[in-house]
């Protein structure tokens, strides 16, 4: 991999880049460290606090419903940038620094690094898939509070196809490429059966429910593709 590692300026410009799509693609690069703290130290900690921000926000009943809800949103904010720096620029960004906000979600890359995905030996979609799944079984195996695992997995793929879903909206030249990586990543390890795409929008339909219907005020049910298609098994 190491001839493959791609220029900082590269890296940094593809990023910025990613970043300006807004929302969950924004991934901060640099700047000052006061107020981050490496990801890892929350991930050990159960992301106890974002946990809670959740319970808060949606007065959830039950802690493994606010441990999903974090779960999934940590999860676009990885899935996210990374599709997009492969799909618009041709580079893995290299998320092994990867740092979080002391009071909120917000990611941040302290030193761009990546590789350049046409040189890789192996398969680009694995090498992002790796990026991103490291971390999402870091922050699996720090959890206090039980949630089955294909629960998580369908989270992560769930993840993944909005990041795609969301990309394709805003970057519709790239149709190809991005549905032939969606669909290679959504194929691959923890992912492969997790759900499936259902239409050229990337819409995708989970087999495992996120939860968030649990929640009093989970209206956005109606948008999921697992409510459309397959009854969540739990009451609304
Ligand atoms: S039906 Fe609701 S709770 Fe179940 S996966 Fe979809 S959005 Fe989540």
């Amino acid at each position: 991999m190491h001839e493959a590692r791609a220029s900082t300026v590269s890296v940094t410009a593809a990023l910025h880049d990613v970043a300006g799509l807004g929302g969950f693609f924004a991934l901060r690069v640099g700047g000052r460290d006061d107020g981050w703290h490496p990801v890892a130290r929350s991930y050990a900690a159960g992301f106890t606090d974002l946990a809670e921000a959740v319970a808060r926000r949606h007065r959830t009943p039950e802690p493994r419903v606010d441990v999903s809800l974090a779960h999934l949103g940590h999860a676009a904010r990885l899935w996210s940038p990374a599709l997009a720096c492969v799909v618009l620029h041709g580079i893995v960004p290299d998320l092994e620094g990867l740092q979080r906000a002391d009071d909120g979600p917000a990611l941040r890359v302290p030193r761009p690094a990546g590789w350049y995905a046409d040189r890789l030996d192996g398969d680009p979609a694995r090498a992002v898939y790796q990026q991103v799944t490291r971390h999402l079984s870091a922050l699996a195996d720090g959890l206090r509070v039980k949630v089955a695992p294909r629960l998580l997995d369908g989270n992560s793929a769930s993840a993944l196809a909005g990041a795609a879903h969301a990309l394709l909206a805003l970057r519709p030249a790239v149709r190809r490429p991005l549905t032939d990586l969606t669909t290679a990543l959504l194929d691959t390890g923890h992912l492969a059966g997790t759900g499936v795409l259902t239409g050229p929008d990337l819409a995708f339909r989970r087999r495992s429910c996120c939860l968030y219907y649990r929640a009093p005020d989970g209206s956005k049910c109606a948008d999921c593709g697992l409510a459309q298609g397959v009854p969540c098994r739990a009451p609304r």
